[in-house]
């Protein structure tokens, strides 16, 4: 096992993973923007170097300072958490070229499945099923194009390759909007991620987000640990993640999940992973795949016992996986409720400074946070500040759990969105447990 490690992230994953580490014995660097000297994994980490301005670009997406700090500490490996770098291929890259250990995927992989069209023909060919599309990247040549989106069927999604966060997307309902959202969505991607590539997609219209957790280690093992439904969304951004996914049989959970299973063993990967799907009509549709560990992480680390972020660490330093598939058992449901600093109606980011803090306790709840009383949220991050984790041995206990905690949660001094999930997990349709991607939006009369 490594000695020590840089943690190449800030908030509550930076703590997370400090929290691991701590548990296997490993030292701990933190770097940090000039802003966040008093995050609280800062303040428990052995060492720590401040790597720059308040800005990401000038500190946490600032590469050559990030593999400074870990020079001059002498850390072994670094973590990207999630977010910033994680799924930065030259960042991985450049990690390991400078002779430490990148906690994910070689860097040729995190290239592969970062562009969703070489991803797409991966899967394909790992047998994984994907939504019917254009099978490759769009080219300037439109009566192609035009036969393309015919063969599909409309409404079909103009996506860009290089797509993230919810951005780069383009619905298309009719023909005749076709080529002129092709060109935008171009330009689009072209912006916002320096890659104008763009492919297209059936549009699925009312279909469940659902996501297989892997592990895989350098030995060639892989398992899965089940699956996530992750449909509350709001602009794409997941708000309330649970699992398992309710109506998805064991058999079906060991189909998808093997699959998933066996196409890291086909691309080399290792490490901790997701496959991201669609759900519709009882069909999953492979929409992509995210080379780190996730937000949403702990709901499938209750309902299974295995600590993720331990065994990321764990196979990096090139162990095997400590599980077979045969010793995954899903027990009992989680849900995890995402905490923002912002306004619960209007979405504006809420910064300042916590002036009254009261979080939750009582049987199977968890909270995964940086914040404390005092604390001061900074202005230039995702507004995430925390994550409010319930499980129980129903669905019903899980979700009771969550509805009780969320009453208790006093955060003051900012604006959280600690109504909205109060309103949502006190909603009917939501109970329900059979929701799809558009249920909040709807909810929200969005
Ligand atoms: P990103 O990388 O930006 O998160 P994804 O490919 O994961 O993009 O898609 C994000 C969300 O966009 C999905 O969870 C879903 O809500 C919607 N979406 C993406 N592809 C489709 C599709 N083919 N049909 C319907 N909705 C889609």
């Amino acid at each position: 096992m490594f000695d020590k490690i840089l943690i190449a992230n800030r908030g509550e994953i930076a703590l997370r993973i400090l929290r691991a580490c701590r548990e296997l014995g490993i030292q701990t660097v933190a770097v940090h923007s000039s802003a966040d000297r008093d995050l609280k994994h800062v303040r428990l980490a052995d060492e720590s170097v401040c790597i720059g301005g308040p800005s990401s670009t000038e500190s946490y997406l600032n590469i050559p300072a990030i593999i400074s700090a870990a020079e001059i500490t002498d850390a072994e490996a670094i973590h990207p958490g999630y977010g910033f770098l994680s799924e930065n291929a030259d960042f991985a890259e450049r990690v390991e070229q400078s002779g430490f250990t990148f906690i994910g995927p070689r860097s040729e992989t995190i290239r592969l499945m970062g562009d969703k069209v070489s991803a797409i023909e991966a899967m394909i060919k790992a047998g994984v099923p994907c939504v019917p599309g254009s099978d490759g990247p769009l080219d300037d040549d439109k009566e192609r194009n035009t036969k393309v989106a015919r063969d599909i069927g409309y409404p079909i999604i103009i996506k860009a390759a290089g797509g993230g966060g919810g951005r780069g997307m383009r619905v298309v309902h009719t023909e005749a909007a076709l080529l002129n959202a092709i060109a935008l969505t171009k330009t689009e991607a072209n912006n916002f991620f320096g890659n104008d590539m763009v492919y297209m997609e059936k549009f699925l219209e009312t279909p469940r987000h659902i996501e297989f957790q892997v592990l895989a280690d350098k030995h060639g093992n892989a398992i899965h640990l089940g699956e996530r439904d992750c449909s509350t969304q709001r602009k794409h951004q997941k708000v309330i993640e649970e699992a398992p996914a309710i109506g998805i049989t064991e058999e079906v959970r060991q189909a998808i999940g093997t699959r998933c299973a066996n196409a890291c063993a086909e691309i080399g990967y290792y490490g901790a992973g997701t496959f991201e799907f669609l759900y519709e009509n009882d069909e999953f549709y492979f929409i992509e795949m995210n080379t780190r560990v996730q937000v949403e992480h702990p709901i499938t680390e209750i309902i299974t016992g295995v600590d993720i972020v331990a065994e990321q660490l764990k196979i990096a330093a090139g162990d095997p996986l400590s599980y077979t598939q045969d010793d995954i058992k899903i027990t009992g449901h989680a849900i995890e409720c995402r905490l923002n600093a912002e306004h619960s109606e209007t979405f504006m980011p809420s910064p300042g400074k916590i002036t009254q803090l009261h979080i939750p306790g009582g049987p199977g709840i968890r909270f995964d946070s940086h914040i404390y009383n005092g604390y001061t949220v900074p202005q230039y991050y995702d507004s995430m500040i925390g994550k409010l984790i319930a499980s129980g041995n129903s669905r019903e206990s899980a979700l009771a759990r969550t509805k009780t905690a969320l009453s208790e949660m006093v955060i003051d001094g900012i604006h959280t969105n600690i109504p909205l999930l109060r309103k949502i997990t006190e909603d009917k349709d939501f109970a329900s447990g059979i929701y799809n991607i558009h249920y909040l939006e709807k909810k929200l009369g969005m």
